[in-house]
């Protein structure tokens, strides 16, 4: 083989992606403050980023970030295990357990590695994984690199669910794991948390629940949907969305605690996160209380942007959270769409295949506490204008 062949099929698979309008490519942006963005010298509102209550931009947030580097440093400088445990990695842990009512909480670097490892520790190759048909990439992938048996149930279908669980009682499984999110990230609807507790009880299943849209916005004091409820066994909750700064952490057993610190190979083999993302989560932690009326705020931004949407025609999917789809099926019409937008002053990202599913092409948009009635107007209106394009 030449060597101009060996990258042949990286052409192949681009050439392929660029044939479904489904090549993407990163595009710089400068952030301006929680709402605003710069892109190619232009300001745009952003309706694209997790930042559901904007304290990424937050003045005490950023003071503990700079207040914990100067007295910790820049980095951890060694893995939790060895070295990198400080006092502020264990009391944050100590208060996020607290905070959710839980015996236990454990840090991890990210949302998509914690779901990858710590499936990857609870699934063996003779275990089963009852995954929601439209989880998130991390999770798929960590039950797939565990080699068990993987079925997805059908969205949000708990009778398929118990269906499936009910045929797995003959069967020789080592454990049933059942995996899912609780606000879905691309439709913005809720899973029945109760009712998987219930289902996971009955069975004697595994429940790993993923809170990354719902950790700071929903449920009481904004501490997630699953978090509290001791039925669950374990959730897992993002730190760069609504908290404003970066990482995952999980909440569970103090048990299992000590088993995921043993069997993570993500947990153990990586660098502790450094000091300034400690103190910017620990500041975010310390105002969640304090943020009921930003949570409000944003449940009514939701409302009335869905209600408007629909009343100008545009199908929101099953969104009943700050997540709301605007769903346009082919890839081509969800691009153009986005395009018009930022001609308009509005970024709202394209979300295409293979991020959801063949001919669900949506633009996804993700509400922030601190937009505007006149950010939202502008949306509405661009949006009204874009649709009478036929795009
Ligand atoms: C964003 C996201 C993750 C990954 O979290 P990161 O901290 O960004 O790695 C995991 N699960 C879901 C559902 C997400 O939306």
């Amino acid at each position: 083989m030449g060597q101009e062949d060996k990258f042949a099929f990286v052409e192949a698979f681009l050439e392929g992606r660029s044939r479904q309008q489904t090549r993407r490519s990163l595009q710089g942006v400068v952030p301006l403050d929680a709402v605003h963005v710069q892109k190619q010298g232009k300001t745009l509102v952003n309706f694209s980023a997790n930042d559901y209550l904007g304290l990424s931009k937050h003045p005490v947030l950023i003071a503990a970030a700079q207040d914990y580097t100067q007295r910790y440093g820049t980095g951890a400088t060694a893995s939790r295990l060895v070295t990198g445990s400080f006092d502020i990695h264990q009391q944050l842990e100590a208060a996020l357990a607290a905070d959710c009512g839980r015996e236990a909480a454990l840090l991890f670097n990210s949302g998509f590695q914690a779901n990858v490892t710590v499936l990857g520790a609870l699934l063996d190759r003779h275990a089963l994984v009852l995954c929601d048909r439209l989880v998130h990439s991390s999770l798929l992938n960590g039950a797939l690199a565990s080699r068990a048996t993987l079925t997805r149930y059908r969205h949000n279908d708990h009778e398929h669910l118990e269906s499936l669980l009910r045929q797995a009682v003959n069967q020789r499984y080592s454990r049933v794991v059942i995996v899912s999110e609780t606000v879905f990230s691309m439709d913005g609807d809720r899973a029945d948390v109760d009712r998987l507790v219930h289902l996971a009880q009955t069975y004697g299943a595994i429940l790993y629940l993923d809170e990354a849209h719902a950790i700071g916005v929903l449920g009481a004091g904004g501490m997630g949907l699953a978090m509290g409820n001791p039925g669950v066994d374990l959730a897992m909750g993002t730190l760069g969305k609504a908290f404003g700064a970066f990482g995952a952490f999980l909440v569970c057993s103090a048990r299992l605690r000590d088993y995921l610190i043993n069997a993570c190979p993500g947990f153990i083999y990586t660098t502790a996160l450094p000091p300034s993302v400690i103190g910017a989560i620990a500041a975010a932690l310390k105002l969640m209380p304090s943020l009921e009326g930003d949570r409000q705020r944003l449940t009514r931004h939701a409302e009335t942007l869905r209600n408007q949407l629909r009343a100008a025609g545009f199908d929101t999917g099953p969104s009943s959270t700050h997540i709301i789809p605007i769903m346009l099926g082919e890839a081509e019409r969800a691009l153009s769409l986005a395009q018009w937008l930022e001609t308009q002053g509005i970024l709202a990202a394209a979300i295409r295949p293979p991020t959801v599913p063949q001919g669900t092409a949506r633009l996804r948009l993700a509400l922030s506490s601190q937009h505007t009635r006149q950010h939202l107007g502008s949306l509405i209106g661009a949006l009204r204008n874009g649709h009478g394009q036929r795009h």
